[in-house]
């Protein structure tokens, strides 16, 4: 048999190994973004860019100016389009507990009209940002794929179905727009919904969320998308987090579909930095091939019967888009326990192993896996210590940070059982781990069947891959190339499938929970253990262990690189959060921020020791914890309330109050104080029925309303259902967006940008009234 040098060979196999991995996340980035001069009906991104530089030329949140200009934009650019556009303007509520939301939204929509009747295909995407973003990748990337995919599908011949557009308002203040829409006649005629999101400004559009009862979309997804990027897994996590957007509101009402988000360049998310410059043109052509591809393809088959059982669906390399019903995981689970008996009795026979010492490295795996994992949050928290400029918005270097803590995570993993292999041999700590693996596969095919693919088949080829060398004699002699080989060709499933999970993990709880992504590799290399034993044997030099010190020391020279890359600075600001208060009944103003560490600029409005206290001076409820200081009075108008109605008939007295901000505020909150809680009977705005449980305060019962963006009149109507003869109060508060520029004591530096979030850059003006 062929034998080479085993450290030769054994960084042939790491260089395998790395170039494998590196693959293996190169085949899930989004297409080529196609040039303006695609094909007419073809989705081009580059074509599409047009729309997001005007829907993400500022920030456009709900009742600003710019908002309004969004609008209009798109209502003229759906009219050349031929969609027949109209705007639905209604009092959309969200009731969450304590808190009534609502909204007043304007909704952009049109319609490409099929040749039969029937459902219709509901596209949509949300054409409001977030107060401090641009919002080029949430949502402009949506709208525009929305337009670009009608301009191709005018190209083509009529199809079928209707095709709607909804461009949604408000999704970002509680998808008030996508619930508004379900009052809407056209919400009755859905017969499956595609809405396309982001959660940041790159990365592939995968469709993490399908409707319930998926077996239908799952498969007619998988003919029509050209690239389709799924796991059921993400299905099962999405359907677990409280997390939502507008789709959320479609499938809660039984309407079948898929949702589709890119999440990379989490730290732009809802941040000033989400500008069209910034965006990757690739994930735009991923949202955009998809959605043309599913637009006709849903545009052309009968939409009646859309739900049936669940099926199981993945992408086991890249693109490349499996599925199977449920059912089938019992044969797959057959096999796999099969081939477990299989690898126990061959290899305790051959003597590659004994029983205990397979238990033993079951318990070694587990102990390996909670150390390092483990080891990762002081690690962690060193390294964020070291970073005064860091939030939990995420890192703009994280791809240094992946770096290096994978490095550091391999090389202490390695450390560890090259301590283990004093005692126990390779294959059964390799065994070991296999056994924990089946574990994991059986826990997970009990509770979340659909899930089981994940544990599946990588331990399947693996448990094969152990077959084969405690098989063959070559375990006897690792110097064969043969052991080796047929380990790394076993080990491919898991790595194809498991690297971009490990990666994935990073991107999405970035520093705030490495733990996620340390852990998911941790899991990986247990089941890669042969082999990787092999290899690190192979650098052995007089039995020290070279190889995991040089991964520690990289990946301590790597960390320490990320960090210093992490400094503000004009491409890569810092985002502070300060806003202003005025209580126009007191005359008292204030500054306020939630930072936990300020840059210089905010820093300089603080005193040096400021310590966090509640606004309660502000709001009977407050909770949140600020920095206070006070500052100069601005003379602002304050929000008014007047009543314009007040009957009693019966036991029931119904007040109006018709509420205004005189300075032309987009928000409103309201707190009403009846004397007993009991007072209050039902609490109406514009209309809407607005109900939630009061909240107990030191000054008594409250209900708690916000109304997000005004309509342009700027005016709203309070209805309060109160018992006869008794007094409400009302703090009224004005919010509006953006820090007073005259009291700046300096212009905010260019390496500092407001706060993402709905409670930073904010004048609030509060007045107290009763009825
Ligand atoms: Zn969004």
């Amino acid at each position: 048999m062929l034998k080479i040098n085993q450290s030769l060979l054994s960084f042939l196999l790491l260089l395998a190994l790395a170039g494998m991995a590196v693959l293996s996340v190169y085949l899930t980035l989004p297409p080529q973004a196609q040039p303006a001069d695609a094909p007419q009906d073809e989705f081009s991104a580059t074509r599409a860019m047009a729309y997001v530089r005007e829907v993400a030329k500022e920030p456009h949140a709900m009742g600003t100016p710019a908002h309004a200009r969004v609008r209009a934009y798109l209502l003229q650019e759906m009219q050349k389009l031929g969609l027949n556009p109209q705007v639905q303007e209604t009092t959309a509520v969200l009731e969450a507990g304590q808190v009534c939301y609502a909204g007043y939204v304007y909704n952009v929509l049109g319609r490409l009209k099929g040749n039969r009747p029937g459902k219709a295909v509901l596209l949509v995407a949300h054409y409001d940002s977030q107060p401090n973003t641009p919002g080029a990748g949430d949502d402009a990337t949506g709208v525009a794929a929305l337009l670009e995919t009608a301009r191709a599908l005018r190209q083509g011949e009529q199809l079928q179905n209707d095709i709607i557009f909804l461009l949604t308002d408000g999704e970002e203040y509680g998808l008030l727009g996508a619930r508004g829409f379900m009052q809407h006649p056209w919400a009755q005629e859905a017969g499956v919904v595609i809405n396309v999101e982001a959660r940041g400004n790159s990365g592939a559009s995968a469709s993490f969320e399908m409707s319930s009862e998926n077996g239908w979309v799952v498969q007619e997804f998988a003919k029509a998308a050209p690239y389709p990027m799924a796991g059921s897994i993400m299905y099962e996590v999405y359907k677990k987090m409280p997390n939502s957007t507008d789709f959320t509101v479609f499938s809660d009402a039984g309407i079948t579909g898929v949702n589709s988000a890119f999440v990379e360049g989490f730290v732009n998310y809802h941040s000033m930095t989400d500008t069209p410059e910034n965006l990757n043109q690739n994930s735009l052509q991923h949202h955009g091939s998809n959605m043309l591809a599913l637009a006709k393809h849903f545009g052309s088959i009968p939409l009646d019967n859309t739900k049936a059982p669940d099926r199981v669906f993945f992408n086991p390399v890249g693109k490349w888009l499996v599925q199977y019903p449920v059912g089938l995981n019992m044969l797959w689970g057959g096999i796999v326990t099969l081939l477990l008996v299989v690898v126990w009795a061959v290899g305790t026979k051959r003597k590659a192993f004994t029983g205990m010492r397979a238990l033993a490295g079951a318990l070694v795996y587990v102990l390996v896996l909670g150390v390092v994992a483990g080891l990762f949050l002081p690690i962690n928290n060193l390294v964020t210590g070291a970073m005064p400029y860091f939030t939990e918005s995420g890192t703009y270097n994280i791809y240094l940070f992946l770096g290096a803590y994978l490095l550091l995570g391999m090389g202490l993993f390695l450390l560890l059982y090259r301590l283990a292999q004093v005692w126990l041999k390779p294959l059964a700590l390799a065994m070991g781990a296999c056994l924990i693996w089946f574990v994991a596969f059986a826990v997970v095919m009990m509770s979340v069947p659909s899930a089981a693919y994940l544990f599946l088949f990588p331990l399947m080829f693996c448990l094969a891959g152990l077959l084969f060398v405690t098989k063959g004699r070559s375990f006897k002699t690792p110097g064969s190339v043969a052991y080796p080989l047929g380990l790394l060709v076993a080990a491919l499933p898991a790595l194809f499938m498991w690297t971009p999970v490990v990666q994935l993990l990073m991107i999405i709880f970035d520093l705030n929970m490495p733990v996620a992504m340390v852990s998911a590799l941790a899991v990986l290399m247990g089941l890669l253990l042969p082999l990787l034993l092999y290899i690190e044997g192979g650098f052995r030099v007089r039995d020290l262990p070279v190889l995991p010190a040089l991964l520690i020391l990289a990946g301590a020279v790597l960390t320490m690189a990320a960090i210093n890359a992490e400094k503000p600075g004009p491409g890569q600001p810092f985002k502070t959060q300060l806003s202003y208060y005025l209580n126009a009944d007191t005359g008292e103003a204030l500054w306020a921020s939630g930072n936990s560490r300020h840059d210089n600029w905010t820093g300089s409005f603080f005193t040096k020791n400021s310590t966090k206290t509640a606004l309660t001076s502000l709001y009977p409820h407050a909770s949140l914890q600020y920095h206070i200081t006070s500052a100069p009075q601005l003379p602002l108008q304050a929000p008014e309330a007047e009543v314009v109605q007040d009957s009693t008939a019966g036991n029931s007295r119904v007040v109006q109050v018709q509420l205004r901000s005189v300075r032309g505020a987009q928000h409103l909150e309201l707190v009403l104080q009846p004397e007993n809680a009991e007072d209050i009977k039902a609490i109406r705005l514009n209309g809407q029925l607005c109900t939630m449980q009061p909240l107990d305060t030191a000054e008594g019962a409250i209900y708690m309303l916000r109304l997000y963006g005004l309509p342009l009149s700027k005016e709203a109507i309070l209805e309060v259902e109160a018992t006869p003869g008794s007094k409400v109060g009302l703090l009224l508060y004005d919010q509006s967006i953006g820090l007073p520029q005259q009291l700046l004591p300096s212009p905010m530096p260019a390496d500092v940008v407001p706060a993402q979030g709905r409670f930073s850059n904010l004048v609030v003006v509060r007045k107290k009234y009763e009825f």
